[in-house]
């Protein structure tokens, strides 16, 4: 299997490649040449499957030569021993038609950690083959900074530096990060947003002092093998709902078009699935591009689901690349357009192609914190966090078949986000056991300003070179 940038221009990479790329070479991002199929018999013979066995056997195709079927099938296993759940991703009942996939019982407490704890385990596999080494350099918001330094904590070949904006990531998640003791991690508090510490991260990624003396690579959801590790638990929950006789919908809480464009994935590889829903918050760039064909960005406005609040959404591009007739020079055109502009319209075909599969809504703080209500109130106490809530939300006001089941996916606990869930509730959701004594533990960050040249000076000071 060989993987092509969605700008058409960057080399084509085997699946080792492109996990280590991160982003191709011409700001592209790396799809698959063409999309594996299952047909309808292999996918009733995935049924009771154990999940890493599962997990395989959906993704053997994606990886090709680079891991024999045996060695992926081992690192499934490794990668998903360390969760809390013996289904991985078990499936919970609301009501006669709404499920929750509850993708958070992973070591950080939200769903990045199913791709992550893998992801960690392909590079360290593809780094000691190549005798090399790799410098992480990552932005975040919160969740994934915790689920990839959890990863990769400890590796010999891995260094990680990870930027969070001081002040406004949640005590939880901040504790996360900075009570990991391991040598190779580096926490950086920044002065200044997330988005000023996510445009330090890609200026290093273009910094040729840099780029020449260390292999930087990305641990967001750019990065296609996160995506592919994603791919799974749709299958795990459509088989166990009737699938594939029986087309299942998904609602999911979105921000960077990440975890729903696994959906797509899905389905194109064969997965019955009636309907996917892009929630939003009121950050709702992707609900007006999906609605009206307008994808502008504005301003970012905080909310109670901070992972969702993002105006510009990687991951959508592939969709773009994907339905619009993979067409690498003219999307390369467009995405020029958008980064001057910051506004483009969708093309008929973008949008007719997306339309076939894709359904979107907003959800605002009162109707978060309503749906919070509703699963406490009549789901017998069930505890979901804010961005979970916008997904469901979603899914009760969605209009699909009354015989259709909907799976909102559950992204993190709702001990996260704590302080938002008990606003809502009234309750106050415990940290689950395996976080242990995560307020007991000593932090340990530097705190550096919101200047380029400070970052990458620490990063250079910190990072061992690649080989
Ligand atoms: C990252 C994240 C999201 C958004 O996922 P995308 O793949 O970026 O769309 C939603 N909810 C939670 C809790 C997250 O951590």
């Amino acid at each position: 299997m060989d993987y092509v940038s969605t700008r058409g221009s960057a080399p084509a990479l085997d699946f080792e490649g492109a996990t280590l790329a991160g982003l191709a070479a011409d700001g592209g991002l790396y799809v698959p040449r063409e999309w594996p199929t299952f047909r309808l018999d292999e996918i009733v013979a995935m049924r009771r499957l154990p999940y890493p066995e599962l997990a395989a056997r959906v993704m053997q195709s994606f990886v090709g030569d680079c891991l024999t079927p045996q060695r992926l099938r081992e690192l499934c296993e490794q990668a998903y021993a360390r969760f809390a759940h013996v289904a991985v991703t078990p499936l919970t009942q609301l009501d006669e038609r709404n499920w929750l996939l509850e993708l958070f019982h992973g070591p950080t407490l939200a769903f990045k950690d199913v791709a992550l704890q893998l992801l960690g385990l392909l590079f360290e596999e593809f780094l000691s083959r190549r005798d090399e080494r790799l410098t992480i350099v990552g932005a975040t918001s919160g969740d994934t900074g915790s689920a990839a330094i959890d990863a990769v904590a400890g590796r010999e070949r891995i260094d990680i530096f990870m930027l969070h904006p001081k002040g406004r990531v949640s005590d939880v998640q901040r504790r996360q990060m900075t009570t990991v003791k391991a040598p190779n991690v580096y926490n950086i508090a920044i002065d200044g947003s997330f988005d000023d510490a996510q445009a330090m991260v890609k200026r290093m990624f273009g910094d040729a002092n840099m780029t020449g003396r260390f292999r930087i690579s990305a641990v967001n959801s750019i990065n296609w093998a996160r995506l592919m590790a994603q791919v799974v638990y749709y299958f795990a929950a459509a088989l166990q709902l009737g699938g594939p006789e029986r087309k299942v919908a998904f609602s999911v809480p979105t921000g960077n078009f990440g975890d729903v464009f696994a959906g797509h994935v899905a389905a194109r590889m064969g997965l019955p699935i009636q309907r996917l829903i892009v929630a939003t918050n009121v950050n709702d760039i992707l609900h007006r591009a999906l609605s009206a064909g307008d994808y502008s960005a504005g301003e970012v406005t905080p909310t109670a689901a901070p992972s969702m609040d993002i105006q510009v959404s990687s991951n959508f591009e592939r969709l773009l690349f994907d339905v619009g007739g993979r067409d690498g020079a003219a999307l390369a055109e467009q995405m020029r357009g958008f980064e001057t502009t910051k506004a483009m319209r969708l093309t008929n075909a973008q949008r007719e192609g997306a339309a076939a599969l894709f359904a979107s809504a907003r959800g605002d703080a009162g109707q978060m914190s309503q749906a919070m209500r509703w699963a406490w109130e009549h789901c017998d106490g069930e505890v979901i966090d804010p961005h979970t809530a916008i997904g469901l939300h979603a899914a009760r006001e969605a209009d699909l078949p009354a015989d259709v089941p909907i799976v909102t996916l559950a992204t993190a606990h709702p001990a996260k986000f704590r302080d938002a869930v008990e606003r809502a509730t009234g309750v106050r959701p415990a940290l689950p056991p395996r976080v242990g004594d995560l307020f007991e533990r000593d932090e340990r960050y530097v705190e550096l300003p919101g200047d380029y040249a400070a970052i990458a000076a620490y990063v250079a000071e910190h990072a061992t070179p690649s080989r």
